[in-house]
């Protein structure tokens, strides 16, 4: 029987990557569900490419025209992911969650309860809603895998959540366009240049986290919610050439470290594959060589000062996360519509954080979704209209 697949941001740089790799064996998969906010140019044409039964399209204006673009074809156009949800009568075998930002939480909520097995990207919810995705994981006993190439090479190295008694986590960074920018330049700092990644080729909003290094100070949060490890255990080195995706060493002495090019595609192929399928993917050769010199080094906080931010962060999930997931978000958005400078993103997501309106959530556990969602909404609000 044909694998049943649903890719949610299939738009995207994730999406993308995703349905890729998929397309080599197409024939054996049924593409159930594919999902974007407003690119129906890309949706629709993935739509013919892989025989789509139901699209998603959340942009009212877009799902109009797609509407109209397909009112002939055999394809249940809807425009929220509810009415496809009420419409499912399936189990699917495989989900990749690849929306960005905290719209993504709902949907993979959601999916969590159709889906035999998941694989998150939506990092935004993992960092803050770990707790209810866990509890939902566990009881529609679904499968879940980590995309983000650090923590899926943490969860292949500590054997899928098996081998959990570490002493020490090394996340690497590449540093971003900006490691080697002498720092009293940064204030010239345009949308080109911190567009700009030396190593991966991303979405525009997670390039920006990438140079700030707002995107690390989140990937050490996913980690620790993600595979319950002590924040002090936890440290970011960079390593410009990001061939090292993460180093543990284990309570027993043992170090093990895991290497891969710099190409989503690998982590994405092996959420999908597992070596019983005995697949190969086509990868750019390494030269072993250049392993000699990793130039692996601490990571630097006068370059990149939101690191300090995880000062404010504890081993428990609280509503917090998503205080800084908010403020980063809207303060990326206004650097992308150029309303403000690239220095001003690290400058104001650690004034805000200090608040008394945004610090208090520090001691507020999330309990469910709509909580999220409404401070996620909340925060953007009240960062946008101090800015604009
Ligand atoms: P992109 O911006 O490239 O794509 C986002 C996808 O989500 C698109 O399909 C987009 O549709 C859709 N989308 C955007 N906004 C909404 C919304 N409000 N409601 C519903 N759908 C929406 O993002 P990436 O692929 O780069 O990233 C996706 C997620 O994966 C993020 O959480 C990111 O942090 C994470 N991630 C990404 C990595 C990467 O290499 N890109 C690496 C690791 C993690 P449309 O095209 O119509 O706008």
């Amino acid at each position: 029987m044909k694998k049943k697949i649903v890719i949610l941001g299939s738009t995207g740089s994730i999406g993308k990557a995703t349905l890729n790799i998929l397309k080599k064996d197409k024939k054996k998969f049924n593409f159930i569900l594919l999902s974007a906010q407003k690119n129906i140019k890309t949706l629709i044409n993935q739509s013919k490419v892989f025989n789509v039964k139901n699209l998603i399209i959340t942009d009212p204006n877009s799902y109009s025209i797609a509407k109209k673009i397909l009112s002939k074809k055999k394809i249940n156009v809807f425009n929220d992911y509810e009415s496809f949800n009420k419409r499912n009568k399936y189990k699917i075998d495989y989900t990749m969650s690849a929306i960005i930002g905290l719209d993504g939480l709902k949907p993979t909520l959601d999916a969590i309860k159709y889906s035999k097995k998941i694989a998150i990207a939506n990092k935004e919810s993992l960092i803050c809603a770990w707790d209810l995705i866990k509890k939902s994981l566990k009881k529609n006993k679904t499968d879940f895998i980590p995309v983000d190439s650090e923590h899926f090479s943490i969860w292949s190295l500590i054997n899928q959540f098996r081998d959990n008694n570490i002493e020490k986590l090394i996340i690497t960074a590449s540093g971003g366009p900006f490691l080697k920018r002498p720092l009293n330049n940064f204030k010239n700092i345009n949308l080109n240049a911190a567009l700009n990644h030396p190593s991966w080729k991303m979405g525009r909003k997670i390039s920006i986290d990438s140079a700030t290094m707002m995107n690390k100070v989140f990937e050490v949060i996913e980690a620790q919610r993600i595979f319950d490890i002590d924040l002090k255990k936890i440290e970011i080195f960079t390593h410009p050439k990001s061939y090292v995706h993460s180093i543990i060493k284990f309570n027993n002495g043992l170090i093990k470290i895991l290497i891969h090019d710099t190409n989503m595609k690998i982590p994405i192929f092996n959420t999908i594959y597992d070596q019983t399928d005995n697949k190969k993917i086509k990868t750019k050769d390494i030269n072993f060589l250049s392993l000699n010199n990793l130039d692996l080094k601490k990571i630097n906080k006068k370059r990149y000062p939101v690191i300090n931010l995880l000062k404010d962060i504890n081993n428990k999930s609280s509503l917090f996360e998503t205080v800084l997931v908010s403020i980063n978000d809207e303060l990326v958005n206004l650097f992308l519509e150029q309303k403000i400078q690239f220095v001003d993103i690290s400058k104001n997501i650690i004034k805000l954080s200090k608040l008394k309106v945004f610090n208090k959530y520090k001691n507020v556990k999330p309990s469910n979704f709509k909580e999220i969602a409404k401070l996620n909404n909340f925060v953007k609000l009240k960062v946008r209209s101090m800015y604009i």
